[in-house]
């Protein structure tokens, strides 16, 4: 309580101070999904980007930098994320680690024998549920600039955000009722399965195939698509479209 009362009045005060006109440069330059945004998005989003970078802790790995232009363009891409909600800014994410390019990360994956393979693999970005971000800014200024390809790792790692929120990495980030729950299973489900059989065939398919590696890749990648390619989404399935539009409380088909 006390702790949400001190937060409130700091963001207040961080809000009292209009955002420069330098920043809404980077934002239009780096950002490029901001031109579909109505004026009332805008000006919400530039407050939501105001207190992300304000209140995230910011750490540049294997020497990299972070400038203000890191710091506005990611804020820009994650509280794309937010704009149907009514008061969100990643609250429980505290630190945003960011390295110049794809890096080299230490796993350890268990199989379905129970074998732990221990190797590395290169990434563009993680999610650690309740832990940092890791992002990689090279991946980050593409998606940035390429707004139709369906590819943005900032969306991709702030939608593992909201999947890890209830603690579970499945999937299905928190709904808000039976119904939501019941449509968000049945649709995700069969549309999942659906783009596994596709690969399996051999297809092309219009989902990304790493959706296809589990159900909270799929809902990351599924993401990517509805904020990067949201009228062809809604062309391939206007189910997983409604689906998505009905969670982030967005509909940006119907952007003009
Ligand atoms: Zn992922």
């Amino acid at each position: 309580m006390l702790f949400t009362w001190w937060r409130n009045r700091r963001r207040k005060k961080i809000l009292a101070v209009p955002i420069p006109d330098h920043w809404k440069t980077i934002l239009d330059q780096n950002v490029s999904q901001l031109s579909q945004l109505t004026a009332q998005q805008r000006a919400l989003l530039y407050q939501r980007v105001q207190i992300f970078v304000k209140e995230k802790y910011w750490e540049g790995c294997n020497g990299f930098q972070i400038t203000e232009e890191v710091k506005l363009t990611i804020a820009g891409q994650a509280c794309l994320l937010t704009l149907g909600f009514a008061s969100d800014c990643f609250d429980r994410l505290k630190t945003i680690l960011v390295y110049p390019d794809t890096y080299v990360a230490k796993e350890s994956l268990l199989n379905s024998i129970g074998v732990l393979t221990e190797g590395t693999s290169f990434r563009l970005g993680e999610s650690w549920g309740q832990g940092p971000i890791v992002l990689s800014w090279e991946s980050i200024y593409e998606g940035g600039q390429t707004p139709d390809d369906g590819r943005n790792v900032v969306v991709h790692e702030f939608a593992h955000y909201y999947d890890a929120v209830d603690r579970q990495f499945d999937g299905t980030p928190p709904l808000n009722s039976a119904e939501e729950y019941e449509r968000w299973n049945r649709v995700m489900t069969a549309e999942y399965q659906s783009l596994v059989a596709q690969l399996q065939h051999g297809h092309t398919t219009f989902i990304d195939p790493y959706g296809a590696t589990n159900p909270a890749e799929f809902f990351a990648v599924c993401s990517e698509h509805f904020f990067e390619q949201p009228r062809q989404m809604r062309e391939y399935s206007e189910d997983l479209y409604e689906t998505l539009k009905l969670f982030y409380q967005q509909d940006p088909a119907s952007a003009v």
